[in-house]
C-alpha cells in the first residue's frame, strides 16, 4: 500500500562554506519521496509552474512516485533560498517564494484518497489539513513543519497537531513550538498536543525518538566530508516513514530501527548537492551503511563496578 505525502516542491538555491548552487531541484516532498521509495511506493501531492523540468518528474515516476497529484499550474515554482555556516546543523532561511503554492487547494485522484499512511511534509499547515481530511480513513498520520510555519500559522498548526500520530521535527523548532527549552520537556509538550510519537531531528548529532513506551537515540554518521545538508531532515523522515511502513507495524523495534534507516538515509543526502546521493543508490550500500551505524553504537555490558564496590 502507498504511502501519501504532501509538502513542497521546490527550486533551491544554497550556499555553504563548500561551495554554492543557484536553483537546484529541492522541495520537503521531493527529498521525502525520494528516500521513501526505496522503501514503499509513493503518491506525490504537490503544485510546480511552467518553469520546472520535465524530467525531474520523470526521475521521481523512474522511483515509484505517483505524480498523477503533482499539478502543474502557470506561475513560477516554489523558490528556497539558504545559507549554512561552518556549523551546518542550521540553515538560515534568506527568502522563501511560495509562488504557486500560494493559492494551491488539490483535489486528490480517487486512488490517493484510499492511502492509510500519510506524510505531510514541511508546507502550509492549512494545506496539510486540506490534504489530510480528503483521506477516507487515515491510520497513520505523521508530520513536519518548520520556524516559517510556526511564527506564521501557529494555530492552525496546532489544529493540524491534534490530527497527527507523528511529529518530526527539527530541535530548534521543536524549542519553539513547544516554548521549552529543553529537548525531553518539549518533546512531552509537543505529545500533549496530539502526536504519541515525536521524532526530534538533531543534525549531525543525530536524531531522538521519543513515544509513550521508549526513548531512542540513534547518532548521525560520522561523515568526513558533509557537503550540503539541504533537504536531510526530509531525506530522513523518507527513510524512516518508508521503513516503518515497509514493517507495516509501528512497534518499539521497527521505530528504533526506522530511526536509524532515516539517519542511514540522511548520511548519503548531506555528502552531494541537491537530490544527487540519492537517485541512484543499491540496497547493498543502505544495507551496508546501517551495519556501520550498528557497529559504531554497540558495547559490551558493564563489569567492573563489583570490583569498585570493594575497594
Ligand atoms: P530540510 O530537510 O529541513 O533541510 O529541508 C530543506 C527543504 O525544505 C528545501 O529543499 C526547501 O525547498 C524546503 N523548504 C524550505 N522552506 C520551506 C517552507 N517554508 N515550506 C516548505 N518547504 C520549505
Amino acid at each position: 500500500m502507498s504511502l501519501l505525502v504532501v509538502g513542497s516542491v521546490a527550486f533551491d538555491s544554497v550556499e555553504t562554506p563548500f561551495g554554492k548552487v543557484e536553483e537546484t531541484i529541492g522541495g520537503s516532498a521531493t527529498f521525502f519521496s525520494t528516500a521513501a521509495s526505496y522503501f514503499v511506493p509513493i503518491n506525490l501531492v504537490a503544485v510546480v509552474g511552467e518553469d520546472f523540468p520535465e524530467d525531474q518528474i520523470d526521475f521521481l515516476k523512474s522511483r515509484s512516485v505517483d505524480c498523477t497529484g503533482l499539478h502543474r499550474v502557470p506561475g513560477k515554482t516554489f523558490r528556497w533560498r539558504g545559507r549554512y555556516g561552518f556549523d551546518l546543523n542550521e540553515a538560515i532561511t534568506l527568502d522563501t517564494q511560495l509562488n504557486v503554492f500560494g493559492d494551491f487547494h488539490p483535489d486528490l485522484p480517487q486512488s490517493y484518497r484510499e492511502c492509510t499512511r500519510v506524510f505531510l511534509a514541511n508546507i502550509d499547515p492549512e494545506l496539510q489539513l486540506e490534504v489530510l481530511k480528503q483521506v477516507k480513513d487515515p491510520q497513520f498520520v505523521a508530520a513536519d513543519t518548520m520556524n516559517f510555519w510556526i511564527d506564521g500559522k501557529r494555530q492552525e498548526l496546532g489544529r493540524l497537531l491534534s490530527h497527527v500520530d507523528m511529529l518530526i521535527i527539527n530541535e530548534t523548532e521543536a524549542r519553539k513550538l513547544a516554548s521549552e527549552a529543553n529537548i525531553v520537556a518539549a518533546a512531552r509538550a509537543i505529545m500533549s498536543m496530539g502526536p504519541r510519537h515525536v521524532i526530534i531531528k538533531r543534525g549531525e548529532y543525530g536524531a531522538l525518538a521519543f513515544t509513550p513506551e521508549d526513548v531512542f537515540f540513534a547518532p548521525a554518521y560520522p561523515l568526513e566530508a558533509v557537503f550540503d545538508p539541504t533537504g536531510a531532515g526530509d531525506t530522513f523522515a523518507g527513510g524512516l516513514l518508508g521503513y516503518l511502513c515497509r514493517r507495516n507495524k509501528v512497534s518499539t523495534i521497527n521505530l528504533r530501527q526506522a530511526t536509524v534507516v532515516g539517519c542511514v538515509m540522511a548520511s548519503f543526502c548531506v555528502e552531494q548537492f541537491s537530490l544527487d546521493a540519492l537517485r541512484s543508490l543499491s540496497n547493498e550500500a543502505i544495507e551496508a551503511r546501517f551495519s556501520k551505524f550498528q557497529k559504531l553504537v554497540s558495547f559490551e555490558p558493564l563489569e567492573l563496578l563489583e570490583a569498585i564496590s570493594v575497594q
